[in-house]
């Protein structure tokens, strides 16, 4: 972690500083603490592998006794999960070779870790409509000259920080990627999010940050899960709490009780989501009509008012809470003509060549994911042809312009390095 994080990081149960004990076994560099302890006034918390673990779990105790006996490998074996010697060294291996990929790290962590459905995600319709919606968003409120004094961002239950990836051109400094589970803060710092801030805590309790430390606070596929949900959106509201204007607060799909749908949680109504937010005014937006946009190319409308049928009847919402009113209008979708990662072959099609033309079906992992995601057949062809050329031409980081219609249906996405 950064030691500059220690300014904007608070104990979620005191409220106070942190400091780093240097009086027990640490490692740190001018700039950055890779293993220790941190101290407020009522408790410790480990730092392990370069990430504050900001709860006291039974792994963040184990976890903060072995950093104390000076042994931060059993430490992160303890934040990780893998308990029998052979998992562990399975892990180890596949950690420390600089060739390991996203998805061999995730199988070193074996069937217990929710790898899921990790690979497709960069094209699943729920990913591609948020994705859209954060671009906008977080685009109107930090990015430019135009933005307010903070322009930091987070992600809560960001997981392995595959939107976190989306804010990292616009927030400043890095966004902070806050999770309760370890290794997938672990697996976006390496690979997803690079340069992001992770920070391990639980979203059911306090959040460990200072009040108006951000000016763009965002949760998505997740609030679902939050049982907590009053004072989960009373957090976000006080991060970006501002000292001039309050900033920017976003929940991405979201649950509706109202409509059924698979790994359902326990949401609330478009009511129940409105009244969480109690004086600050926010809107809500049903995912369907954003996903239309979406489809078409764009432009995303936020300056769209969904009434409450429309509202009632749709399976996930998005609520928007901001005082910026240049969020609420249509954002152009455009294709960027350079990738952040590295421009491949969306790992849903099966491909065959004869070495002109590459053939590409779609074919789904299973009948679960067809069943959950099978919307982006809106997008994705069943069969499509890539000039095998145009796309070496890609591939070494040639123009778009050939391509960039597969791109936008997500044939081709902008993936990690070392993402598979
Ligand atoms: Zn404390």
């Amino acid at each position: 972690m950064r030691i500059d994080t220690l300014e904007i990081l608070r104990c979620p149960f005191c409220g106070g500083r942190l400091e780093l004990v240097e009086s027990i076994f640490h490692r740190r560099t001018a700039a950055e603490i890779g293993d220790g302890v941190l101290a407020c006034e009522c408790c410790t918390f480990p730092v392990v592998d370069g990430i504050p673990v900001m709860h006291l779990q039974a792994n963040a105790n184990d976890a903060r006794a072995h950093v104390e006996d000076g042994r931060p490998d059993f430490a992160l074996r303890a934040m990780v999960g893998l308990e029998r010697p052979e998992d562990a060294e399975r892990f180890e291996a596949a950690a420390q070779s600089e060739t390991s990929t996203f998805r061999d790290i995730v199988e070193s962590l074996g069937p217990g870790f929710e790898g899921g459905y990790f690979l497709y995600r960069f094209s699943d319709p729920t990913f591609v409509v948020a994705q859209a919606v954060v671009g906008a968003v977080a685009g109107a409120v930090l990015g430019g000259a135009a933005a307010g004094a903070n322009r930091r961002a987070i992600d809560v239950c960001g997981g392995s920080g595959h939107l976190t990836r989306s804010l990292l051109e616009v927030s400043s400094p890095a966004p902070v990627l806050a999770d309760l589970y370890f290794a997938k803060l672990w697996l976006a710092r390496r690979f997803t999010a690079p340069g992001c801030e992770p920070v391990c805590c639980d979203g059911n309790g306090a959040l460990p940050f200072a009040r108006g430390a951000f000016g763009y606070a965002m949760c998505s596929d997740a609030f679902m899960f939050i049982w907590t949900k009053r004072p989960f959106i009373g957090e976000l509201c006080r991060l970006v709490d501002g000292p001039q204007t309050p900033g920017t607060v976003l929940v991405t799909h979201t649950h509706n009780q109202l409509v059924w749908s698979p790994s359902h949680g326990n949401p609330l109504t478009p009511k129940g989501y409105a009244n969480l937010f109690e004086t600050r005014p926010v809107r809500t937006f049903g995912e369907a009509g954003l996903f239309r946009d979406v489809v078409a190319g764009g432009p995303l409308d936020l300056s769209r008012v969904d009434d409450a049928a429309t509202l009632d009847t749709d399976a996930a919402l998005t609520l928007i809470a901001t005082p910026d009113a240049r969020v609420f209008a249509p954002h152009p979708m455009t294709v960027d003509a350079a990738p952040r990662g590295v421009f491949r072959v969306n790992p849903l099609y099966q491909a065959s060549t004869d070495g002109t033309t590459m053939r590409l079906r779609l074919k789904f992992p299973d009948v679960d994911y067809e069943y959950e995601y099978g919307a982006c057949r809106q997008y994705l062809p069943e069969e499509t042809t890539i000039d095998v050329a145009a796309l070496k031409r890609l591939e070494a980081g040639g123009a778009i312009d050939e391509l960039s219609d597969l791109i936008r249906r997500r044939v081709i996405i902008d993936l990690p390095r070392h993402y598979y």
